[in-house]
């Protein structure tokens, strides 16, 4: 399904999102700018940064519409750097007409990727370009970026997505029926639409589940099998990202054992592995630095600190470093 305007149901929780990002459509650089639109994962961020692409792309077929989330921000940036090209990658970002850079919490901690991205942003908004931002937290939590945007930002407009209320996740669900050509009485839709509650890509998920175990098993889609289709999909869940699944994935990926990644024997080869794990902890999970030390045979939270600068600093600057740490996020949580 197409992320436009037209496939976007509102309701209490984003419609103020919505309009500011349609005013952005309709009239761009001259109703908000920048836009700056921040909610949890699968709240439809995305979806109205893409609309807005889309509804400019349509009626300004002419102008460079810069649609990318911020990791490919920070990976063009790091390749540019490799390869010598730094102009070329500036030149690419300042002809744009609307630059639209998604995820902007990736940028936390990643002082060059800030860096690029500050002067990228002041020379389009000088030249009075659209911009709009995503981040899954409130742009004054991305410290330092937000002090230094601080004063752009101002003349700019945030509006935040909140969860959808029990109606519009409804409507969410009635439409992406639809659009799948899945048939769901209301009983089952409501069973869905009260139990998923949190965001809308898994309301999304769990309607996918549900109608390929219907189709796969020749069985309508009635109560009962929602049901436990749903049972099954939060059992799942119960396995996010967790430090040991973390471990797990590097140690496979380097060949080494889980108990060298968490010993503390400090060869040059387990070292550095040591250090991505702790740093992916940082980032995929909610674990505290002392936790984290805790997974890696009982670490002091600077050690863990200490590694996660570090890596921080060679994804800026080793390519070889991102393309793994980009793998190894893709392994994790695709
Ligand atoms: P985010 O970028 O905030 O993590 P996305 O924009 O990727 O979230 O949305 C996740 C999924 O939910 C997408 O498939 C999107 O189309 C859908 N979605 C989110 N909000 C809505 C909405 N209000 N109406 C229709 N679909 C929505
Ligand atoms: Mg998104």
């Amino acid at each position: 399904m197409d992320y436009t305007f037209t496939n976007f149901v509102v309701g209490s929780s984003n419609q103020f999102a919505h309009a500011a990002a349609l005013a952005v459509a309709n009239l761009p650089a001259e109703a908000y700018n920048p836009l700056i639109l921040y909610g949890s994962t699968g709240l439809g961020k995305t979806h109205l940064l893409q609309a807005v692409a889309h509804r400019i792309r349509r009626h300004h077929p002419t102008w460079r519409v810069v649609y990318l989330p911020a990791e490919s921000f920070m990976r063009e940036l790091v390749q540019a750097l490799h390869h010598e090209r730094m102009d070329a990658f500036q030149e690419r970002y300042r002809q744009a007409d609307v630059l639209l850079v998604d995820d902007l919490q990736f940028m936390a901690g990643r002082e060059r990727t800030q860096e690029a991205f500050l002067h990228t942003f002041n020379a389009l908004y000088e030249a009075k370009k659209q911009i709009v931002l995503s981040s899954d937290k409130p742009p004054q939590d991305i410290a330092p970026l937000a002090t230094r945007l601080r004063s752009r930002l101002t003349a700019g407009l945030m509006a935040d997505l909140q969860p959808p209320d029990l109606e519009t996740r409804l409507a969410i669900l009635d439409r992406k029926a639809f659009a799948h050509g899945i048939v769901l009485s209301p009983r089952v839709a409501m069973l869905i639409a009260s139990r998923v509650r949190t965001n809308v890509s898994e309301l999304e998920q769990c309607l996918a589940r549900i109608a390929t175990y219907a189709s796969l098993h020749t069985q309508n889609i009635d109560e009962s099998l929602a049901e436990m289709v749903l049972q099954q999909a939060f059992a799942e869940r119960e396995q996010a990202v967790t430090a040991p699944r973390i471990q797990q994935t590097v140690a496979a990926h380097f060949g080494l054992k889980m108990s060298e990644l968490r010993s503390k024997q400090r060869q040059r080869t387990l070292v550095f592995p040591r250090q991505v794990a702790m740093y992916l902890c940082r980032e995929l999970t909610d674990a505290s630095l002392p936790e984290i030390g805790r997974h890696f045979g009982g670490r002091d939270h600077t050690t863990v600190l200490h590694s996660c600068a570090k890596i921080a600093r060679m994804e800026e600057t080793d390519e070889s470093v991102a393309r793994l740490l980009w793998q190894l996020r893709r392994t994790l949580a695709p």
